[in-house]
């Protein structure tokens, strides 16, 4: 198998999104909280999204979650990923916080994925700058 990562689609990195690429990298998942209302949210955003307020800090969080749904892709959409890799699993993951992520689930075999799947996150260096947070099933 060849490392075709380098060819993967790579997310940009802006200034809002740096520090959630700052901890990938670190091996730790941050997400935003409110320091007005304590909420967290996921995707970044400049405000909070229950009382709009732009006072909010970013915060290392459990990496826990659950799988919420999933699809599996078995047609190869993009050139970066070598055939042997299919089917892709992307899953839509409620962290123990609470917010949401899309995230690629990895090492559990497909008919073992079920809703409400404990699963953790774990780190896959996609280059230099870029390390992506996936998750695979809690241990
Ligand atoms: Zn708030």
């Amino acid at each position: 198998m060849t490392d075709a990562t380098a060819q993967k689609p790579l997310p940009p990195i802006t200034r809002l999104t740096k520090p959630f690429w700052d901890g990938c990298r670190e091996g730790e998942l941050r997400i935003q909280f409110c320091n007005i209302c304590d909420r967290p949210w996921f995707p970044p955003a400049d405000n909070c999204p229950r009382c709009l307020m732009d006072d909010w800090e970013w915060r290392t969080v459990s990496g826990h979650g659950t799988v919420w749904s999933w699809i599996q892709m078995h047609q190869r959409y993009f050139p970066g990923w070598e055939p042997d890799e299919y089917p892709i699993t992307i899953a839509l993951i409620q962290l123990e916080e609470g917010p949401y992520i899309y995230s690629n689930l990895v090492n559990i075999p497909a008919e073992e994925i079920r809703c409400d799947l404990a699963v953790e996150v774990t780190f896959h260096k996609a280059t230099d700058a870029v390390t992506l947070p996936f998750f695979q099933p809690r241990r």
